[in-house]
């Protein structure tokens, strides 16, 4: 089922009609997410993707826009009639039910024409346990499973009524580290098994790189870019993104565009063609330096932090806007940390240029580096 987003908008008054503005919290957000595929709704803390998901659900009511299932206007619909599964960071499972009872409640209310015999509600909550894979506990109660078993159950009783569109919303929060990757990847094998169209947000780019097909990245109530995780990761359309995603996350340094060359302070570290000369703000993501001793770019060197497979260079410069900048190499190669200085060469299809005023990513060729 394609969701489509036209326009969406959400504007919440103000509080205190007097001294407060009115928080617009969607800002037109125009999308077609196509059938069947996982997106992650990204963004920091406030950025509106939680309103997103709940006028896409029906708990909120946009301010503007429209959303469509398939053809189906759903704009004004209920949550109950829009046939959505939801799934929340709390899993709100009934702590006096057990497993079976907990899947099987959605399915006990089915009213009219959508009424399910005794025998079919049974068949599909055992599917549904069966997907997420805790078939084996359907008597035990929530208090008597692990986090990650708790999510499950809710995922399975928000699949069982086959929902047209499953949505979730921070469903990895409450999980440890080992739990959260390995509910993931069960989230994405369910989500492929099932091939329903499934919307997920999360505040957490790795989370959302690593299962999305599409993700939306979101500020302040505005789309900043759609595409594949690697995608926008790779081509960042403004400054924000660019250090949104990536960890450890990309290096931004202040520096200046003249007569086709790239400065950061008094080296030239790139040469560029089609840009102006002007102020910019210059990203490298860690990936893109490698220490040389003939490098175009020298910071202070810090130390070096050796995690097996990788080594982080960490080292400094006056023109960073971060505490540090920050080299990620291979760990078999050693770098002599008895100096005071490292020079990096830097690899051009990681290396952008922003605006210094608007932070829009500005387009080069480059010439050649240094
Ligand atoms: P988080 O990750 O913290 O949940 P979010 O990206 O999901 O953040 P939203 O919950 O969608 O953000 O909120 C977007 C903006 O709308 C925020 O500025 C928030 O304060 C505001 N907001 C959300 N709900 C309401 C409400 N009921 N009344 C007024 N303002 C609200």
């Amino acid at each position: 089922m394609k969701v489509v987003l036209e326009n969406l908008t959400k504007i919440f008054p103000s509080r205190d009609k007097k001294a407060g503005k009115e928080v617009v919290a969607v800002n037109d957000f125009t999308f077609e997410i196509p059938d069947g595929q996982l997106v992650g709704l990204l963004g920091p803390s406030g950025c509106g993707k939680s309103t997103t998901l709940y006028m896409i659900s029906g708990l909120q009511k946009p301010s503007s826009g429209k959303i469509y299932f398939g053809d189906d206007d759903v704009t004004e619909l209920s949550t109950e009639n829009r046939g959505i599964g939801l799934v929340f960071q709390n899993y709100a499972l009934y702590p006096h039910m057990t497993v079976q009872q907990n899947i099987l409640f959605p399915l006990q209310n089915l009213k009219g024409k959508d009424k399910l015999s005794k025998e079919e509600m049974l068949e599909r909550a055992i599917n549904a346990a069966k997907l997420v894979q805790i078939d084996e506990l359907m008597d035990r109660k929530p208090s008597e499973l692990s986090g990650g078993q708790q999510q499950r159950v809710a995922i399975a009783r928000a699949l069982v009524k086959m929902p047209r569109v499953l949505l979730l919303d921070e469903p990895l929060s409450n999980l440890d580290a080992r739990l959260r990757l390995q509910t993931r990847e069960e989230i994405r094998r369910i989500q492929k098994e099932t091939g329903i169209t499934t919307i997920f947000v999360t505040h957490d780019q790795e989370e959302a790189m690593s299962i999305s097909d599409v993700i939306v990245v979101m500020k302040l109530g505005v789309v900043q870019q759609i595409g594949k995780p690697q995608d926008v990761y790779d081509d960042p359309k403004n400054l924000f993104v660019a250090t949104f995603l990536g960890t450890p996350p990309i290096n931004v340094l202040e520096g200046k565009v003249l007569d086709g060359k790239v400065y950061i302070g008094d080296e030239a570290v790139m040469s560029v063609d089609g840009v102006e000369d002007q102020n910019v703000y210059i990203g490298i993501r860690p990936e893109a330096l490698e220490p040389a001793t003939n490098g175009v770019f020298t910071c202070n060197l810090n130390n070096v932090e050796v995690m097996g497979r990788d080594a982080s260079v960490v080292s400094s410069h006056k023109n960073s806007v971060n505490p540090v900048v920050r080299a990620i190499i291979s760990s078999d190669i050693k770098v002599d940390t008895t100096v005071a200085t490292v020079k990096y060469n830097i690899k051009p299809h990681k290396f952008f240029l922003f605006n210094k005023e608007t932070e829009k990513r500005i387009y080069f060729e480059v010439k050649n580096n240094g």
